[in-house]
């Protein structure tokens, strides 16, 4: 039996792991791999034949999750994907996104007449969506037989609504079972509004997530002041506050929180206009999948309050409607994407990056070579759409509202092992942090780590 690391190697983007013994080959996720340096990677062939795959596992919607499911359709994979049903649906909605904002950047790429088009377009609308009759759904905790000698169970990642963690038997090549469990990525304890991540209790292998592998979060309740004196701050400046925000969990938070707020009279005369999309069809999922809540979102929702509504809340769905939002002052604009990579954040950063009453919080993490990243790193100017702009606008950053364990989390995430696994895969990080943290388990947990190159085969007894 064998594990190939085809994505996530060294780098946070990308997730796709092939399992294969002498009866079954199958994938865990199949990511795109963003941010500028990593991007071209898409554009290779996959290190296995796509037409041999049996099953690809889902852990979550996500696209360096799932953003390469429909290449992997195209260059000739024609078996099941397996996931939660609010993973599926949450895939269809990102996807369509994906291939509807690689044709915008393609085609204003050609429209400059250039002959070097990058990102080429992976795929287009219609064919992500022919992904999505590939998917087979089942709710957590439930042990599916995939065939002879291969067993799967999802369990609550904690992370985005659906996101799973996965456990895989599968028998080695004398035919014994071995248990690997994927922890995909793992939410942070204590979110808003999903339920917190399961422990797994026994593994032979684990392959771990390490994005906050080397930190440490603020508590939620220091950083929901912190969000609080920087909404007042910035209502105090008559500036306007952007937050560029994924679609997805932290969209929907945020609205969760700021309904808090408002309701509660913390804050007072607060504007916001929430100018995503995809983010509004996200909240709508969101709306579908109340048994994924946690306790407090059920109460707060059986209660009658619409937990993702409030007065002086306005969603933005045309167009025109987010180009007239230049004119306002002292509001606060929810849009994406969350990294400043494309959507409607680039218009409102371009009329508010030089400007040094307005604000811009960001809520997530910021993959190296993109606009969100080097806004947080300080950059003096930056370039929007072609164009070069000073950067006066006050940056806050929010690290506590991430949808990831910490460092402590993950490490207490990794205790609830009864039986230590023989070997810890550290994956999905920037290289110097998932050095730091495989070194981390080494030292304090005792377990032996290995940390995969991109496309490096492990054999596992
Ligand atoms: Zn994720």
């Amino acid at each position: 039996m064998k594990i190939q690391f085809c994505g996530a190697a060294k780098t946070v983007t990308g997730s796709c792991h092939y399992l294969e013994n002498n009866k079954h080959k199958i994938l865990i996720d199949c990511g795109m791999f963003q941010g500028f340096n990593d991007k071209e990677k898409n554009l290779l062939d996959f290190p296995f034949n796509p037409a041999e795959i049996e099953y690809v596992i889902l852990t979550h919607a996500h696209i360096d999750h799932c953003g390469r499911l429909p290449l992997l359709l195209k260059r000739g994979f024609r078996g099941k994907i397996i996931s939660t049903a609010a993973t599926r649906d949450l895939t269809r909605i990102l996807l369509a996104d994906s291939a509807k904002v690689q044709k915008e950047d393609f085609e204003r790429c050609e429209r400059k007449g250039r002959q070097d088009c990058t990102p080429k377009m992976l795929y287009t609308e219609e064919e992500a969506e022919d992904v999505m009759y590939l998917f087979e759904t089942y709710p957590y905790g439930t042990n599916v037989r995939l065939g002879e000698g291969l067993e799967i169970r999802m369990r609550d990642a904690g992370h985005i609504l659906g996101s799973a963690i996965v456990e895989i038997w599968m028998e080695n090549d004398h035919n014994r079972v071995r248990k690997i469990v994927f922890s995909g990525d793992l939410g942070q304890p204590g979110a808003r509004i999903i339920k917190d991540p399961d422990f797994v209790r026994e593994a032979d292998y684990v392959i771990v997530e390490s994005t906050y592998g080397n930190r440490l979060h603020k508590s939620k309740d220091e950083t929901l002041m912190e969000f609080l004196s920087i909404i007042k701050e910035a209502q105090r400046s008559n500036g306007n506050l952007i937050v560029p925000t994924f679609a997805v969990e932290r969209a929907q938070e945020l609205l969760y929180e700021l309904n808090l707020f408002v309701e509660n009279k913390i804050v007072e005369n607060l504007e916001v206009y929430f100018d995503s999309p995809l983010g509004s069809k996200a909240t709508e999922i969101f709306r579908r999948y109340t048994e994924l809540y946690d306790v407090d979102a059920r109460r707060l929702l059986e209660s009658g309050d619409e937990v993702f509504d409030f007065s002086g809340l306005n969603f933005i769905a045309d167009f025109h409607d987010s180009k007239r939002l230049s004119a306002k002052n002292g509001i606060m604009i929810i849009a994406g994407s969350g990294m400043c990579t494309g959507g409607r954040v680039l218009y409102h950063l371009a009329n508010n990056v030089g400007d040094a009453n307005s604000h811009i919080l960001f809520t997530g993490y910021q993959v190296k070579g993109t606009l969100g990243r080097a806004i947080v790193d300080g950059a003096p100017e930056v370039r929007i759409n072609g164009k070069r702009y000073d950067v006066n606008i006050q940056v806050h950053t929010l690290g506590g509202f991430s949808a990831h364990s910490d460092q402590a989390d993950l490490e207490y995430w990794l205790r609830g092992f009864g039986h230590y696994p023989k070997k810890v895969f550290t994956v999905h990080g920037d290289e110097e942090v998932i050095d730091l943290w495989s070194e981390y388990i080494r030292k304090n947990l005792m377990l032996e780590t290995y940390v995969p190159e991109l496309n490096e085969i492990v054999e596992l007894d």
